[in-house]
């Protein structure tokens, strides 16, 4: 089976995650495509292949006879994102040429909006119809993943023992729940979660989020003269604190933010819920202070408990863990040049589950599966990344045969 054939099979599949969720996996439908994989890994002849109970599903490819090799997790997740359908997925192959391709449902796709696809001339590009996303975003990785393993198999190329994991619920933010990083006994790990064809990741935001509430004082409006606080206003005396230009609407690349993510109030309570991302770990304990000094100042000016922040960390950079193993890097450029393709590395604004394996002890750069416009109904991806990306992660592995030094 081709991974273009691997991967229209697992975009029939609906596995979108939620965010309300509270279950694991957050949606019961990603278990079919869980059953499915666990299947076809059986098949394949992997050992121990099992799912647990948060629907991911893990696997071994013992290595190749006489092999001496670390044992290395590629990984990659079956869920999709819920910002747009993932339901009756119809892909289609069409032939870019430059003109705009009409996708349906009024929406078109081409260089007026996405000037980026003129490096994507004259190639063959899995699309949707305009009513769903594609699940490129990941089932690209996946059909790379499993197609890498065949390959390996078939041609019998010399590997390491490998541990295939495909997770649930990435797009929620719990993609590495129930993997135990000690249980997984794997040296080094790879995602294959990334967008256009040669990108390696291995920068991410620290991320926090910050939920500040204010009590006020009610009363009727027309005796209020000093006795009334206003929660709700004070909340936007707060906001009005924070610096105006550090949000996600004015920066880029490796400047962070403070994002207001929901408001709610009243005179008497209201609550200001925010996310807070920076790359660098002194601008984001930075941006955490400016958060609680708002406060401060506010309960100097309303009285003590007025405003009450609160602080969650969420995920943390990953590069500070990652370049003391930098081989990892020149193992994915080497790999994807020896593919013919060159290899570039972009800071990611957002988090990986990679990022939360290399914390744990597990260094898992993230690798692209050479798709676009992720998360909507004009995300594509080229036939001929989902046949270039198995041979990458092949070199990859090869690499580390007999390498002594990993
Ligand atoms: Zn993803």
């Amino acid at each position: 089976m081709t991974s273009k054939e691997r991967f229209l099979k697992y975009v029939s599949y609906h596995t979108t995650s939620s965010e309300e969720s509270e279950t694991s996996p957050s949606t019961m439908r990603q278990l079919d495509l869980s059953r499915e994989l666990l299947a076809e890994m059986k098949d394949l002849g992997l050992r121990d292949v099992f799912m647990d109970s948060c629907g991911n599903v893990i696997g071994t490819l013992p290595a190749a006879p006489d092999t001496e090799a670390p044992v290395v997790a590629l990984i990659a997740h079956v869920d999709t994102s819920c910002a747009a359908s993932g339901e009756n997925v119809h892909a289609r192959e069409v032939l870019y040429d430059g003109t705009e391709i009409v996708l349906g449902h009024g929406v078109t796709l081409g260089e007026s909006r996405f000037p980026f696809m003129k490096e994507v001339r004259g190639k063959k590009l899995l699309v949707t119809d305009g009513s769903t996303l594609l699940g490129a975003d990941d089932k690209a990785g996946v059909a790379e993943i499993m197609t890498a393993v065949e390959t390996l198999l078939r041609e019998e190329i010399p590997h390491g023992e490998l541990r295939i994991i495909f997770t649930t619920d990435e797009e929620v933010g719990r993609g590495t729940e129930g993997l135990d990083v000690n249980a997984l006994g794997c040296r080094w790990a790879y995602t294959v979660d990334g967008g256009a064809l040669g990108g390696y990741e291995y920068e991410n935001f620290n991320a926090a989020s910050a939920r500040v509430r204010f009590h006020g004082v009610g009363i009727h409006p027309g005796s209020a003269k000093g006795i009334m606080k206003n929660a709700a206003t004070i909340g936007m005396e707060f906001h009005a604190l924070l610096p105006a230009d550090q949000v996600p609407e004015k920066t880029e690349g490796y400047e962070g933010f403070i994002h207001l993510m929901n408001m709610t109030g009243n005179v008497v309570e209201a609550e200001l819920d925010y996310i807070i991302r920076d790359h660098d770990k002194e601008l984001f304990e930075a941006k955490k202070r400016l958060i609680l000094d708002a406060a401060d100042k506010i309960n100097g000016i309303y009285g003590p408990g007025t405003a009450e922040a609160e602080l969650r960390d969420g995920y943390y950079n990953m590069k500070e863990k990652i370049l003391p193993h930098a081989h990892l890097l020149t193992r994915a450029e080497d790999a994807f040049r020896a593919c013919g393709v060159t290899p570039y590395s972009e800071p990611v604004r957002g988090g990986t589950d990679g990022a939360v394996l290399t914390w744990e002890g597990l260094p898992c750069p993230n690798l692209s599966t050479g798709g676009y416009n992720f998360h909507g109904v004009q995300e594509f991806i080229p036939v001929d990344s989902l046949e270039i990306m198995p041979r990458v992660l092949i070199e990859i592995v090869k690499s580390f045969c007999g390498d002594r030094t990993a």
